[in-house]
């Protein structure tokens, strides 16, 4: 008997039928490194360590930020390089640096082919 014609058991149809996805944080199976235990939970739910954690994490990675910045900010005509994409997050990010931290920044654009005449406009209109 060939995989087309397996009988299936009716208690078999919602795992063919339903995409797996974390019983916790809806992560899906297919997202890149995700596991589960047998609970259904992912490996990433499994692993967080909580908000407390997460927050002096944060803090953390913000004093070290703010360490560079005071480290190289004016010291040559740009303060940082940063890969700019055109799109939505990488314009933010723009944003952040030059209107919060006061950067100047050398942004670059690598046209792989793939990106959008959308975004390739907005790289042409994004001043910094
Ligand atoms: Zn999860």
């Amino acid at each position: 008997m060939n995989q087309r014609n397996q009988l299936i058991e009716p208690s078999q149809l919602d795992q063919l039928t339903q995409p797996k996805i974390c019983l916790n944080c809806i992560l899906p199976a297919n997202f890149p490194g995700v596991t589960f235990n047998s609970e259904g939970i992912c490996n990433y739910c499994q692993n967080f360590n909580g908000h407390e954690v997460l927050r002096n994490q944060k803090e953390h990675y913000e004093k070290e930020f703010l360490n560079l910045i005071e480290k190289y900010k004016g010291r040559s005509e740009y303060d940082c390089l940063m890969c700019y994409s055109g799109g939505k997050d990488s314009t933010y990010t723009l944003d952040i640096l030059k209107n919060r931290f006061g950067l100047s920044i050398l942004a670059v654009t690598f046209d792989n082919g793939f990106i959008s005449p959308t975004a390739i406009d907005n790289c042409r209109k994004t001043q910094c």
